[in-house]
């Protein structure tokens, strides 16, 4: 059984791409096969996995997508990259902008994403779709074809009123589009356990949200060796083993595995 989740929050800078380019390394580091989406126009997973210019690929997300609108037939591996650590891409670029536009005046344009997704699963074990700070509709497409939902949260700021919002438009696409649609659970991201202000967020979070959706164990903390990975093209597994990010994508896989 394939297990679709979405990395969302419109919140910008929360470590969306981070997180979903780790966490699904870390399930293919576990023997299971992986594919990633880059739902953002962006281009940023796609980028920081080494392919540097996404714009000038010939196939990404963007063209899939158009294909599916007009029914074209296409071999279920068109237009994926592979990553030498064991995930596969469906890279995304600026394209996903245009596309988005178009998509308003297109037959069941919610589920257009979902119509691949559909073709994918017998394919792989997880799928992970990275998706773009904004609530437009190639994110609710993303929403409407996932199982789950992990949001990640920037321990740095006052995250609460940005979702609300979210939480309610994941409401919404499951009651109107997609009923099994869960949310996974919320991660804290970018944690300074040094200072105070990192664990009031985290308690404030646990509070407002902790009776409702579930709050991660495992947290990520801040650290300069997780920035530095999105230029380098590896996993942070790769670039700072025996670092606490790495341990902590690690700690977080294993949590995303103990529901299976
Ligand atoms: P966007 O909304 O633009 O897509 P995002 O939510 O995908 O952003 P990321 O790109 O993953 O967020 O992370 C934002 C920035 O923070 C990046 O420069 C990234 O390298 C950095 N970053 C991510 N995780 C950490 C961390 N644990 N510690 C320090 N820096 C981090
Ligand atoms: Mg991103």
């Amino acid at each position: 059984m394939c297990k679709v989740i979405v990395i969302g929050n419109q919140k910008g800078g929360v470590g969306k791409t981070t997180t979903t380019s780790n966490l699904g390394i870390g399930l293919a580091k576990k023997g299971k096969k992986v594919l990633l989406i880059d739902a953002d126009a962006q281009g940023s997973l796609t980028a920081s996995l080494g392919f540097q210019e996404p714009d000038k690929l010939d196939v990404s997300l963007a063209t899939i997508m158009a294909n599916i609108i007009n029914e074209e037939d296409m071999e279920p591996d068109y237009g994926i990259l592979k990553h030498d650590e064991g995930v596969d891409l469906m890279p995304g670029n600026i394209e996903l902008s245009g596309l988005e536009v178009s998509l308003v005046n297109v037959m069941s344009r919610e589920l257009v994403l979902r119509t691949y997704i559909e073709q994918q699963k017998e394919r792989y074990d997880y799928i992970l779709i990275d998706c773009m700070p904004s609530l437009g509709m190639i994110t609710i497409n993303a929403f409407a074809s996932a199982d789950g939902i992990l949001i990640p949260v920037q321990a740095a700021y006052l995250p609460v009123k940005g979702l609300e919002q979210l939480i309610k438009t994941i409401g919404k696409v499951k009651r109107q589009i997609n009923p099994k649609l869960e949310i996974e659970g919320i991660l804290l991201t970018m944690v300074d356990n040094r200072t105070n202000y990192a664990k009031d967020i985290s308690a404030l979070v646990v509070e407002n949200y902790g009776s409702k959706v579930r709050i991660f164990e495992n947290s990520i903390p801040m650290s300069v060796r997780a920035a530095e990975i999105s230029a380098e093209g590896v996993s942070i597994y790769e670039h700072d083993p025996n670092g606490k990010v790495a341990s902590a994508y690690q700690s977080l896989t294993e949590e995303v595995l103990a529901d299976e």
